[in-house]
């Protein structure tokens, strides 16, 4: 297996480099193109070609490569597909949005969890990433950003917002961030410190892990925190999300209250719509009945939170069915007359598989 130079210190990396019988200089030149993001050597253009080629032969440069990237018909959203050094693959999605860049990184690859509408667990868990791992994530985004604007790309109607760095972080993608959550608190607390990206522009997405809500309310920082609700009540989300039999919904919101009034914040409610499929092949509600949205209403009645309805993604081998735009609208009309404030999710990226973990679970059937 090749060294990563990015997971070397700064005197790692100039022993390395005077070892190839280099200048010391050239470490720090390295350096500056690692936490740049640069995915290769090559990019590495104040560095002679002689010594890239070497060291494309003996070193990788970050601890993730691109297997694949995929780019949305609107240009608004990349799809990376990324190798570790082992092998395992993970995803990261990129979003050009009207408020800034953000990014949806993995911090595990695959996912433990089972909930029952979600790609990213069929493969089940590999392994916990690193915080380096998922760090660089944000860099191979960065990096993509910063290619954006040395290409011949349009600039977005929105200027400065959507062609500058990344300003957002989603720690949504595959993986249960509180499942890992020591390297998960490194990665964010590096994102802020060298990246400078502020606490209230990162969200972690938790399907419940009790513990890790606690632990995050120890490490005390002001960051977003959004629970994966997606049923209103212990019995059905319990048959869609086998967590719900170790953590119970009132503690899971209990834990999340006590989170967010610490710090003020609005809690994020994720809730996935879904359908199923009667014997007559319609499609029927399955967690959007008029009923739901009631019990939904009272679950959060007087709470500082906001509902993001989610249209599901269709997963070949998932058995649930998606629903119509007004299904989803009669649902969301129900939690605002209510009181509860409430968004559909806008759907990024359909053209390129969108659905969490869909990308990595193709790639390994086509193996
Ligand atoms: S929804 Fe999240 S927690 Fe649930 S299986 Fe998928 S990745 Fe894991």
């Amino acid at each position: 297996m090749k060294p990563i130079l990015f997971n070397f210190s700064d005197p790692e990396l100039e022993k390395f480099i005077i070892d190839m019988g280099q200048p010391k200089f050239r470490a720090k030149q390295l350096r500056e193109w690692l936490n740049r993001g640069a995915p290769d050597f090559a990019s590495m253009k104040n560095i002679p070609e002689s010594l890239r080629t070497e060291l494309d032969c003996i070193a990788q440069t970050l601890p993730v490569k691109i297997v694949k990237k995929l780019e949305s018909s609107d240009g608004e959203t990349t799809k990376f597909l990324l190798e570790l050094h082992d092998g395992e693959q993970i995803e990261c999605v990129l979003m050009r949005t009207t408020y800034g860049n953000s990014v949806c990184v993995s911090s595990q690859a695959g996912c433990a969890m089972g909930c029952r509408f979600c790609a990213s667990t069929l493969l089940g868990l590999k392994r916990n990433l690193t915080p380096n791992e998922i760090y660089s994530q944000i860099l191979i985004a960065q990096w993509e950003l910063r290619s954006d604007r040395i290409s011949d790309k349009p600039i977005r109607p929105n200027g400065d917002a959507n062609n500058g760095d990344v300003s957002h972080i989603v720690i949504m993608g595959t993986g249960e961030p509180l499942q890992n959550t020591e390297n998960v608190i490194g990665f964010i607390e590096r994102a802020n410190r060298e990246m400078g990206i502020g606490w209230r522009r990162i969200t972690l997405s938790t399907c419940g892990i009790v513990d890790g809500i606690d632990r995050l309310i120890e490490w005390n920082r002001p960051i977003n925190l959004a629970i994966s609700l997606h049923a209103p009540t212990d019995e059905l989300r319990s048959q869609i999300m086998p967590i719900n039999n170790r953590y119970k919904l009132s503690d899971v919101l209990d834990a999340a209250w006590r989170f967010t009034d610490n710090h003020n914040r609005q809690l994020m409610i994720e809730y996935i719509l879904l359908g199923k499929r009667n014997e007559n092949g319609e499609t029927v509600l399955y967690n959007a009945t008029p009923e739901h949205a009631e019990k939904l209403s009272e679950l959060l009645h007087g709470k500082n939170c906001m509902v993001n309805l989610i249209p599901w993604n269709a997963v070949d081998e998932r058995d649930f069915a998606s629903l119509s735009g007004n299904a989803v609208h009669r649902f969301q009309d129900i939690l605002i007359k209510n009181g509860i404030h409430t968004r559909i999710r806008r759907e990024r990226g359909t053209d390129i598989g969108s659905a969490c973990g869909q990308l990595r679970l193709n790639n390994a059937k086509n193996k």
